[in-house]
């Protein structure tokens, strides 16, 4: 660990010139296989004048052995939490682990903003300065920072994965000499980034796909992607916050959209609903009914299963068979491609981080919206509206 006096250069702390020591721990969340900093980027962090350490083991389940971090110039330290002034995570910090941290470290990840009040409060007891990497505002400038949709691109792509496996036909049209076999029908509800990346997928593996979001603004994208957009005739001038993200609708609105949805559902082999709302549970776009209309051996892969689902049947965390449909509601689906999804994650991690440090201090400018917007406590205090919103609720 750093020999001279470390600290995080949050403003207020003294000026002296220091060693800023970066620290990577190995997750400890049951099924987290990513890793928040692969080897390849400990060259521009040491440049940028911090010291790297990773916990022995830290990259192992995403397929970087501690050898590849050292040969880029990491150093390998077991006692990560107790040492490091700023910590790069993938899921958010365990009690034990908080209690172990560093007082006033730096700590970027995901945070859990809308669900983890308690987390974030004993965070800020610590007196750590924590960044939400879900509240990366929806700027342009943050693109490359933006981690909720590099995540989302791996499980858009993988939930097609998932579905095709277990699917009983074909995604592709087949000419063979035992007959032509018609391709699948794909159906995805929510055409975000998750959703853009299942229609991408879906079309390359050969299916059929159709898709529709409550933002009109994406049917030149679902087109693009050589799906079909489909038209329900629901007003949905109003579905986009500032934020980028769909607004929440009316149960009403909801009953309609059910209603006019069902003769999609029921023609699909294979439905990835992914329509999210921040901050709220998902919407029940596919009810019993719908999926019983569905064909015995069809596959709905729910990818808001996090936010409770947008199938009535989904259970989070398993694959069920109701009415002859597999419903899988498996979470954290970027776990299981770890390699690309660490390597995409720490980029957006390393570059917001790169974007907080200066002359290898971070240097905090509380003015500026990209190191405002995400950040939830500092100083001893929970600074972000979000937070405070969901801890006033209860
Ligand atoms: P998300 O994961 O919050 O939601 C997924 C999709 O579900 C969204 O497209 C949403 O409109 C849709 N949806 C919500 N309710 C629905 C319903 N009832 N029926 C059908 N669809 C419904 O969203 P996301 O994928 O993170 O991104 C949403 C948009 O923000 C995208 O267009 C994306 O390109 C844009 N974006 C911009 C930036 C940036 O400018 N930096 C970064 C990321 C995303």
């Amino acid at each position: 660990m750093p020999t001279e006096e470390s600290k995080t250069g949050n403003e207020g702390v003294g000026t002296a010139r220091t060693v800023l020591s970066l620290g990577v721990p190995k997750e400890t969340v049951a099924g987290e296989r990513r890793v928040a900093l692969v080897p390849e980027l400990v060259p521009k962090l040491s440049k940028a004048g911090l010291e790297v350490y990773v916990q022995p083991g830290a990259g192992a389940t995403a397929g970087f052995p501690d050898s590849a971090y050292v040969e880029q110039g990491a150093r390998l330290e077991p006692d990560i939490f107790v040492h490091s002034d700023v910590v790069l995570k993938v899921q958010p910090p365990t009690p034990e682990e908080i209690a172990a941290l560093k007082e006033g470290a730096v700590v970027i990840g995901f945070a859990q903003p809308y669900s983890n009040g308690p987390g974030i409060q004993a965070l800020a007891s610590r007196k750590a300065t924590v960044f939400a990497m879900e509240l990366m505002p929806r700027i342009t400038r943050a693109q490359a920072m933006d981690a909720l949709s590099a995540m989302s691109t791996v499980a858009g792509y993988k939930a097609v994965l998932v579905a095709a496996a277990r699917l009983d036909k074909f995604f592709p049209l087949l000419m063979t000499a035992a007959g032509t076999v018609k391709p699948a029908r794909v159906f995805i509800i929510g055409a975000g980034v998750a959703g853009l990346q299942a229609i991408g997928t879906a079309r390359r593996l050969g299916a059929v796909v159709e898709a529709y979001d409550t933002r009109p603004a994406v049917k030149e994208q679902v087109e693009s992607l050589g799906a079909k957009f489909v038209e329900l005739a629901l007003e949905t001038k109003d579905a986009e916050a500032k934020t980028g993200y769909a607004k929440a609708q009316s149960e009403e609105f909801y009953q309609r959209q059910r209603q006019m949805m069902l003769q999609y559902v029921a023609a699909a082999d294979v439905v990835i609903p992914t329509a999210l709302v921040p901050g709220q549970r998902a919407p029940v776009l596919i009810t019993e009914e719908m999926v019983r209309s569905m064909r015995p051996g069809s596959v709905i892969v729910d990818l808001a299963a996090e936010q409770g689902g947008n199938c009535e049947l989904t259970v989070p965390g398993q694959e069920v068979e109701r009415h002859g449909v597999v419903i899988n509601g498996l979470l954290n689906l970027p776990s299981t491609v770890p390699f690309h999804a660490s390597q995409m994650y720490s980029r957006t991690v390393t570059t917001f981080l790169l974007h907080l440090v200066k002359d290898g201090l971070v240097d905090l400018d509380l003015g500026d919206e990209l190191t405002r917007g995400p950040l939830v406590t500092h100083q001893g205090e929970i600074v972000s509206e979000v937070v405070k919103a969901v801890i006033a609720k209860g």
